[in-house]
C-alpha cells in the first residue's frame, strides 16, 4: 500500500483503486462488494438457491459501469405485454423504481432511471440457476460485453414457481423486433423504412440515387443524415460572408434534420443552417459523390431554387472566411 499519492487509493478503505476511471469517480471495488455483501439481509427471495444466485451475480461486479444484479419484486413491474411466442416468449415491462446506476457526481449508487423500459422472461427454478452456472454459452452478463444482454435481476411470479429473468429492453418500439444493434439500441430495417417512407425526390435521377445511396450507409455512429431540401423549406436567407469563390448565406430549415434520438427517428425544426450556391449547376453530381466519400463534410444536403434552377449546397456548419 502506498501513502505518496492519496488521490489513487480509496480514503475509506485504504486500498488502490484498479484504474484511473475508478479513481476518478472513487469506485473502490473492495468497498462495494463490502456494501453488497452488508446489504445481503435487507432482501431476500425466500428462496436459498436463488438468494445464493443473486449474492454470487452482484458479487461479480468489477467496473463502475456494471449492473447491480437485484432481488426484484414484482410489484415493481407495470403495464406488461406479452410479445413473442413459444420459447421466445417474453413480457416488456416498465421498472417503477429502475436500476441502480453509480452517481459520478455523488459517487454513490442511485436510482435515477424510474420506469424504466425492460423485458421479463420466465424460467422455472432448475432452468434460472442452469441459465448463470451450467449453460457455457453466456446470455446474460452485469456488464458490456459484445451482444450478451445485460441483466438486471431476479423476480418471481406472485404465487407459483416461476422466476423472471429481467433484462434490458431489446425490442424496437417500431417493429417490434429485436434491434439489430443491441447495444446501440439500432433498427436497420426500420432506418431504411424510414428513409424509403420519407424519401423526398429531387426531380433528378442521378441526385436521387447518390442521395439514396447516402442514406442506406447511415448508422447509429452517423451525425448527420443527408437528404434533398426542398427549396420552400428555407427561410430567412441571409448573406452572411464571402469564401474565395462564393457568396456563403444563412437560412431556417422549417422542419430540420433527420435525427435518432431515444430510439425513434424524428426532425429538429427550425435549424439555422448555412448555404452554399453552386452557381456552375453541372458540378452538383461531382460536389455529391465527393461529399458520399467524406463523412466528416458536415452536410445536411442539397436543394435548389426551383426559379434559377441553381443548386445549394446545405451544412450544418462552415468556416467562412471573411474578405
Ligand atoms: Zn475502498
Ligand atoms: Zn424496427
Amino acid at each position: 500500500m502506498s501513502s505518496q499519492d492519496d488521490d489513487d487509493q480509496c480514503k475509506k478503505c485504504g486500498e488502490k483503486y484498479m484504474s484511473e476511471y475508478d479513481a476518478m469517480y472513487k469506485w473502490c471495488k473492495s468497498c462495494q462488494i463490502n456494501n453488497l455483501k452488508q446489504n445481503f439481509t435487507n432482501w431476500t427471495s425466500e428462496n436459498e438457491k436463488i438468494d445464493n444466485l443473486i449474492q454470487e451475480m452482484q458479487l461479480e461486479i468489477n467496473e463502475l459501469d456494471d449492473m447491480i444484479f437485484e432481488w426484484i419484486p414484482y410489484d415493481q413491474f407495470d403495464d406488461i405485454k406479452e410479445i413473442g411466442e413459444g420459447s421466445d416468449k417474453v413480457h416488456l415491462a416498465i421498472w417503477k423504481d429502475g436500476p441502480l446506476d453509480y452517481d459520478k457526481n455523488k459517487n454513490e449508487y442511485t436510482r435515477k432511471q424510474q420506469n424504466k423500459k425492460i423485458v421479463l422472461k420466465l424460467y422455472n427454478l432448475r432452468n434460472i440457476i442452469n441459465e448463470f452456472f451450467i449453460d457455457q454459452d453466456k446470455k446474460y452478463s452485469i456488464t458490456y460485453i459484445g451482444e450478451v444482454l445485460r441483466i438486471h435481476g431476479i423476480s418471481q411470479y406472485p404465487n407459483t414457481e416461476d422466476y423472471i429473468i429481467v433484462f434490458q429492453d431489446i425490442y424496437c418500439v417500431k417493429c417490434g423486433k429485436i434491434y439489430t444493434n443491441i447495444i446501440k439500441e439500432w433498427c436497420e430495417p426500420c432506418k431504411i423504412n424510414y428513409f424509403k417512407e420519407n424519401l423526398i425526390r429531387s426531380g433528378n435521377e442521378n441526385i436521387d440515387n447518390i442521395i439514396h445511396e447516402m442514406q442506406l450507409k447511415i448508422d447509429y455512429k452517423s451525425d448527420i443524415i443527408f437528404e434533398w431540401i426542398p427549396y420552400n423549406q428555407l427561410s430567412d436567407i441571409q448573406e452572411i460572408g464571402k469564401d474565395d469563390f462564393d457568396i456563403i448565406y444563412s437560412a431556417t430549415w422549417k422542419n430540420g434534420p433527420s435525427c435518432y434520438n431515444d430510439r425513434e427517428w424524428t426532425r429538429k425544426s427550425n435549424k439555422v443552417v448555412t448555404l452554399k450556391y453552386l452557381y456552375n449547376s453541372q458540378n452538383v453530381i461531382k460536389h455529391l459523390n465527393m461529399i458520399k466519400f467524406n463523412k466528416y463534410s458536415k452536410m445536411y444536403g442539397v436543394s435548389q431554387n426551383p426559379d434559377t434552377e441553381i443548386y445549394i449546397l446545405i451544412f450544418q456548419i462552415y468556416i467562412v472566411k471573411m474578405r
